[in-house]
């Protein structure tokens, strides 16, 4: 079994981005911006937003972090995300997710210049993106696709199964995957809520790609032997024997899966290091305007 190290992989890339950045600063360029929004004080966003801004530092990317108080208006966030549009000094832009529930997430998520929307969840990216033209793909989708190709999985005539159809992670996914391309040219069942016969639709899976959001929900009955299994959900929780009090578990019953899998990625250590790494990549790939030109 292959254990699909996400954190090392994420790793690689991050200094592979830290020595182009090294090479702008050394000819004189500009050196790449990322831009944060975030609106109130949810723990898990100030946490993942900490996280991209300390990765931004790693590599020498410049950073801002924008706070916005949680009763901000939706018309002044527009405008803040309007600011960050037109200032040409800033190449990419996110604004961390979710937002309270009086501003329209659609809302917010069209104002942002496709240029800039280094996060991928634009229209005019997520089109692009389907029409397999260069693109912001949505960073853990990208950092998923970017972890097969490094691990070398085949995925041309594999069926794949894909576990959620969310707008950042399940749909983005099964496009990647069925389109043509490596990684892609596989055979995708998109699965969802309504599904029937889950449990045998996944046991016919080459890849099963799994973002349901419901902790250890992938069992070994569920898994052929041999197959590749990529997990993405991350749940915390509670462990007295942890420093912390908590501990990281995924969306896949990890122990007894890996007993039957191919290759398989952890939680932690998986798919969530790679989504950081993605998003530090595609606003590398916006300050060097290789996406849009
Ligand atoms: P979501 O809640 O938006 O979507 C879950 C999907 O699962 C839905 O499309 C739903 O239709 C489907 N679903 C629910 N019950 C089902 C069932 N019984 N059978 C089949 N499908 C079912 O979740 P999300 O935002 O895609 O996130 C999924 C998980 O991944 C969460 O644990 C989240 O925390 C994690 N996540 C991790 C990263 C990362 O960087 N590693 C990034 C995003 C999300």
């Amino acid at each position: 079994m292959i254990l699909i190290d996400g954190k090392k992989t994420s790793q690689d890339i991050k200094n592979e981005i830290a020595s182009r950045v090294a090479e702008i600063k050394a000819e004189g360029g500009k050196v790449p911006h990322l831009a944060a929004v975030l609106v109130g004080n949810d723990g898990a966003s100030q946490t993942y937003v900490g996280a991209k801004v300390k990765s931004c530092e790693e590599v020498g990317f410049v950073s801002t972090l924008v706070r916005l108080e949680a009763d901000i208006t939706e018309e002044e966030l527009l405008k803040v995300v309007e600011d960050i549009n037109t200032n040409p000094d800033i190449d990419g832009l996110i604004v961390q997710l979710p937002l309270p529930k009086h501003i329209s997430v659609d809302k917010v998520t069209n104002k942002i210049k496709p240029e800039k929307d280094v996060d991928g969840f634009t229209p005019a990216n997520v089109g692009r993106m389907t029409l397999n033209w260069p693109a912001y793909v949505a960073a853990t989708p990208y950092g998923i696709v970017e972890l097969l190709k490094r691990y070398q999985i085949e995925t041309a005539g594999k069926h794949c199964v894909v576990i959620g159809r969310s707008h950042i992670v399940g749909s983005p996914m099964s496009i990647l995957m069925a389109r043509n391309g490596y990684p892609g040219n596989a055979t995708v069942t998109l699965t969802h809520s309504k599904t029937q016969n889950l449990a045998e639709i996944c046991r016919s899976a080459d890849i099963l790609i799994v973002a349901i959001g419901k902790p250890e929900f992938v069992t070994a009955d569920m898994v052929k032997r041999g197959a590749v299994v990529i997990d993405v959900g991350i749940h915390r929780i509670e462990d007295a024997s942890k420093k912390s009090g908590f501990r990281l578990i995924g969306d896949v019953k990890f122990d007894e899966v890996a007993e039957k899998a191919a290759a398989i990625t952890p939680v932690p250590g998986g798919v969530g290091p790679m989504t950081i790494a993605a998003l530090l990549y595609n606003t590398l790939q916006s300050a060097e305007k290789k996406v849009f030109g």
